[in-house]
């Protein structure tokens, strides 16, 4: 453990001797989502210029942007059909959020990262700085709309206990999540099923 901290800053500090010209310094932009109504469904034309500059598997964002839009929609050619009305600034947003969660290096801002996951929990790891950081899924509480514990919802969630018949206890805010077979220790995604005034039900999540 210590032993592999001391590397990373090692690497870290070879890292920023680097010349800027050497690493990739440029801005990173995101393509302009390109985003027109055909009948009741939106699509987004350029759904894959932006799976490939943000370099992760179009599945990944498209079923990122699906959840968080709450649509459903396919991948047509180089495409993304929703199958609903898409408010185009709502995606711009989402992909925006997509990109800080599961591509900008958090300790230099660059997004030559990859996801690796490790058992449940997916990791961030910089090619540009070598940082390392586990990916969390962030809610951010001004666009929430009602509670985040609520039934259907897919939260991050640390496992802080176990409760008496063997399940797994979260905590949000005022709620206790008890979530059916994950262990003390665990950080992962789950799905809220019953609410039940503060106290919530879940499963274990695709992560
Ligand atoms: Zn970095």
């Amino acid at each position: 453990m210590t032993e592999n901290s001391d590397y990373l800053r090692l690497l870290r500090r070879a890292k920023q001797e680097i010349p800027d010209s050497l690493s990739t310094g440029e801005r990173f932009q995101l393509p302009e989502p390109d985003v027109i109504l055909e009948g009741k469904s939106s699509v987004l034309r350029n759904f894959m210029d932006i799976a490939e500059r943000v370099r992760r598997d179009p599945e990944h964002l498209l079923q990122y942007l699906l959840r968080e839009l709450g649509t459903p929609g396919t991948i047509e050619g180089r495409r993304v059909v929703f199958k609903s009305k898409v408010n185009p600034a709502q995606l711009v947003e989402r992909i925006r959020e997509y990109t800080e969660m599961y591509v900008i290096c958090s300790e230099c801002g660059r997004p030559d990262t990859k996801l690796v996951k490790e058992g449940r929990v997916h990791f961030l790891e910089c090619e540009a700085c070598g940082a390392k950081r586990p990916v969390s899924v962030k809610r951010a509480a001004a666009v929430q709309e009602g509670p985040a514990v609520r039934e259907g919802a897919v939260l991050e969630v640390m496992i802080e206990d176990t409760g008496s018949r063997g399940d797994g206890i979260a905590r949000i805010d005022k709620y206790i999540i008890y979530v059916q077979g994950a262990k003390k220790g665990e950080r992962l995604n789950v799905k809220i099923g019953r609410v039940t005034g503060t106290i919530a039900f879940a499963t274990v999540a695709p992560q």
